[in-house]
């Protein structure tokens, strides 16, 4: 009974050494990483140089409150034209796409995949980090829902006026160095007729919209500051608009500083 008593208490006492060991074990991350989701919904606007109104506003950008000292500066280079989802939120792996070329337009799947390689491809350039991996042509690519596959589509997107829309999925808060991409999703607004703008002056060029929904599927975030409307991440866009297609100043910094 004695012999079984002292058993039972180096049973406890190993048992209770070994919980301990594990509850130490533990990793003493501060943070639970949680998925998360953002979504840049882009509407046409007009990019006409803002004027100043009676009230100080800047106009004709409606629901941006802008001083008129921004007014003055409109389409000035500075440096500081970036911006990022979070800090540090960004690629630690290069994955492909998957392009559902389907399209109202009559646009040929090889003409819609050259596009968004070449949009890709103006990330890439400026890092040594592959941002963006291959394009694949997928007819299954959809749009809107989290299934670890990045994917571009044509659709209709409820709302009028709307050119794209970018779904971005991953881990946004926490510390920095935790931070990561994991999904992106781009669709094309069908309510717009899309093409190659230098061919046909008033569509929408594809190009164009392409190298700024990549952008934010790379981590940037959009510019509202008129002083910002050379960056390919200008929020605004329009029919004929090409401006985008090429990364300008704050965007080749931004993109720079996030995968240095
Ligand atoms: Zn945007």
């Amino acid at each position: 009974m004695k012999k079984l008593l002292v058993f039972g208490i180096i049973l406890t006492l190993i048992f209770g050494a070994f919980m301990v060991t594990v509850v130490t074990a533990k990793p003493t991350v501060g943070y639970k990483k949680h998925l998360e989701k953002i979504t840049f919904i882009h509407y046409k606007r007009g990019f006409a140089k803002p004027t100043c109104n009676n009230n100080g506003v800047c106009e004709p950008e409606l629901g941006e409150k802008k001083n008129c000292a921004d007014c003055k500066n409109g389409g000035e280079e500075t440096s500081n034209c970036y911006g990022f989802i979070s800090r540090g939120f960004k690629w630690k792996t290069t994955e492909d796409f998957y392009i559902n070329p389907a399209n109202p337009d009559g646009l040929s799947s090889a003409f819609i995949k050259n596009i968004m390689i070449v949009a890709t491809d103006e990330w890439n350039k400026y890092t040594t980090f592959n941002i963006f991996g291959s394009a694949i042509l997928d007819n299954s690519a959809g749009w809107g829902e989290y299934n670890e596959k990045n994917e571009i589509s044509f659709g209709d997107y409820p709302q009028t006026g709307v050119i794209a829309v970018t779904n971005i999925w991953g881990y946004f808060s926490g510390p920095p160095g935790q931070r990561e991409i994991l999904e992106y999703d781009i669709m094309f607004d069908t309510d717009f007729t899309w093409g190659d703008a230098t061919v046909i002056n008033m569509t929408m060029d594809l190009q164009n919209i392409a190298v700024h929904e990549f952008g934010h599927g790379a981590g940037m975030d959009d510019l509202y500051t008129t002083s910002c409307s050379l960056e390919t991440m200008y929020g605004y866009s329009t029919e004929g608009e090409t401006i985008k297609r090429d990364l300008h100043t704050g965007d080749i910094i931004g993109i720079q500083k996030l995968y240095a």
